[in-house]
């Protein structure tokens, strides 16, 4: 581990030393407990030229890996996969723009795709997070990707108050490609209204972090 740095109570940015791993935006790693008996997999958040692995971990009260890993320490060591990973953000930029859409810890792959050599814009950024401490580089995001941002739990300058669902009808419509990840509600959701336009599942690229838990 290189670095660790916290965003708001619940997200840790974690580095750790690349050791000439090859990955494309979009691949995971799976991430061991400290036992090295449990896994989870994780999206990287680097770009493909970057000296380090980057992720963002949520850290899932009572969970088997992400507290482990969201209380790691500069100069712990962690066991790691290969990276592997079919979610492929911009993969089809030569043939038409694309939109990216995020909660959560599901902005890492777009993260890798825009620090990434050749990267090119995405017609539309919407990322949404719970409160406005959670937001991930939102800056950053704003110069490098035109992102939008979507708060749900308070009000927050300069985002939308709510879910970025609620920005559907702002979402530019032909023929672009779709990138959707984190929250499976929100993947589901945006489908079902991408599906409404008439756009084929073909554009629509799914990369489901969490399933939300089913109440009673
Ligand atoms: C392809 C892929 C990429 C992923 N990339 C990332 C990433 O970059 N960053 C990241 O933080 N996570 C990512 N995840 C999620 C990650 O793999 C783990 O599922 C997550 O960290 C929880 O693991 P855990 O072992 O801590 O918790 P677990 O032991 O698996 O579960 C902990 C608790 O959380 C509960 N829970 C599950 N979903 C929710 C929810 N939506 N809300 C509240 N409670 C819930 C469970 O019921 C359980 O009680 C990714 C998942 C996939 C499939």
């Amino acid at each position: 581990m290189t670095a660790v740095k916290s965003h708001g109570a619940d997200i840790v940015e974690l580095s750790l030393e690349r050791l000439d791993l090859a990955f494309e935006p979009g691949d995971c790693m799976a991430l061991y407990s400290e036992e090295g008996r449990v896994s989870r997999p994780y999206s990287l958040a680097a770009g493909t030229a970057d000296a380090d692995l980057r992720f963002l971990i949520r850290r899932m009260a009572g969970g088997d890996v992400s507290p482990f890993l969201c209380s790691r320490k500069p100069g712990d060591v962690v066991r790691v996969s290969p990276p592997f990973g079919w979610f492929r953000p911009g993969a089809q930029a030569a043939q038409r723009p694309f939109v990216f859409m995020a909660t959560g810890t599901g902005i890492a792959p777009f993260f890798a795709y825009l620090r990434s050599p050749d990267a090119v814009r995405p017609a539309a950024l919407w990322y949404g997070c719970r409160v406005a401490s959670d937001l991930v580089d939102p800056e950053w995001l704003r110069d490098r990707g035109g992102a939008r941002f979507a708060v749900s739990r308070e009000m927050a300058a300069g985002c939308h108050h709510g879910r970025i669902t609620d920005c559907l009808d702002q979402l530019p419509q032909g023929e672009f490609d779709y990138y959707l990840c984190g929250l499976d509600s929100m993947i589901d959701e945006v489908t079902r209204h991408l599906q409404t336009q008439r756009v084929p599942l073909t554009r629509i690229h799914r990369e489901c972090f969490f399933n939300a838990p089913i109440g009673p």
